[in-house]
């Protein structure tokens, strides 16, 4: 019987490490090659039926936990939800994940990200969507639509240069309608609660007259494109709308902001953030959506999640838990919905 003691470890270590050393240090080849020094671009493919699905990192902002962050749980409790899923603690990491879809004749961004102006005010940390789309081999220019879930910061900023041009200067840019009547209401705007919301009006205006009003309004329960079916999941914002991507048999749920980051809002979908704007209709939106993911085992394709944001969702006693897709080496991929 071998018994592994602390002894016997570092002991074994000592010796590995005393025969590795020797050649290393006789090799001429020793010389130090320079580290990278920066990240890998990131992007991802995946297929749903024939179309090609690319996932394009624009980054991630990380900021203190503030006391409110949840509105009905204290900060212990969020800092456990932290810990629990390895993270640090008063600390709140955001990722941002948006994609494109390939149908074979149309190329169509769905969501933008922080914009590229963002690149430089976060040291490169986020607003890295153009960047890594240059890196996926996809041009700008070539994109035919833009699809946008709702009109946060961090979903419509990259519809604009650094220097406040048509990010995407040939494709239409639709918006949900039901998003597009609340934030161009002038009545609704001089309501606004100054801080958050007046500042989400100011940026909309400011990012759509920038881009000469020029958008299409997409009415939630039809297709805004052959094989995208728009899905009010209204809630987290006043027209907030969620995509299913679908060719063949196969989909996947592109759900922008249902939840958040998963280890938080999907282990606990009974927690209002502060950036909900009706906690709890999004609260009802988040369990009947992830109740259906859920009992279909249809993939979702998460805004917040870590990237390539791609992940079944399993029911569990408190809440739910969503199981990343592995990384594919090939465009192969697990099916969606998993046959039962
Ligand atoms: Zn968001």
């Amino acid at each position: 019987m071998t018994e592994l003691t602390r002894r016997s470890v570092l002991a074994s270590t000592a010796v590995v490490g005393a025969a590795v050393v020797t050649p290393i240090s006789a090799s001429p080849a020793s010389a130090a090659a320079p580290p990278a020094g920066t990240q890998a671009s990131g992007f991802y493919r995946y297929k749903v039926g024939d179309y090609e699905i690319t996932v394009v990192t624009d980054g991630s902002t990380t900021r203190p936990l503030e006391d409110n962050f949840i509105i009905n749980q204290n900060k212990e409790a969020v800092n456990a939800a932290l810990a629990a899923g390895f993270m640090e603690k008063d600390k709140v990491t955001i990722r941002y994940s948006p994609i494109v879809v390939n149908t074979g004749s149309r190329l169509i961004v769905v969501d933008t990200g922080t914009g590229e102006a963002n690149f430089e005010k976060s040291n490169g940390a986020a607003g890295q969507f153009q960047k890594n789309l240059k890196a996926a081999g996809i041009d700008r220019n070539a994109v035919d639509m833009v699809v946008i879930s709702h009109f946060h910061t961090d979903h419509i900023n990259g519809l604009l240069t650094a220097d406040d041009k048509p990010a995407f200067a040939n494709a239409e840019i639709l918006v949900p309608a039901a998003e597009w009547k609340y934030f161009t209401d002038e009545g609704e705007m001089s309501r606004a609660p100054a801080g958050r919301m007046q500042d989400i009006f100011k940026n909309v205006k400011r990012v759509f007259d920038a881009l000469g009003r020029k958008v299409t309004p997409y009415e939630a329960g039809k297709e805004v494109a052959p094989g995208i079916l728009a899905v009010a999941t209204h809630g987290h914002s006043a027209g907030h709308t969620s995509h299913i991507v679908s060719s063949g048999s196969d989909k996947v749920f592109v759900q922008a902001d249902v939840t958040n980051l998963p280890q938080l809002f999907v282990r606990n979908p009974g927690w209002h953030a502060s950036f909900d704007q009706d906690p709890k209709m999004a609260e009802e939106v988040r369990r009947k959506i992830y109740d259906m993911l859920a009992a279909e085992k249809m993939m979702v394709q998460g805004f917040h999640y870590p990237f390539p944001a791609l992940a079944y969702v399993e029911k569990t006693s408190t809440g739910y838990r969503e199981i990343p897709v592995p990384w594919s080496p090939t465009l192969a991929h697990a099916r969606s919905p998993l046959p039962t």
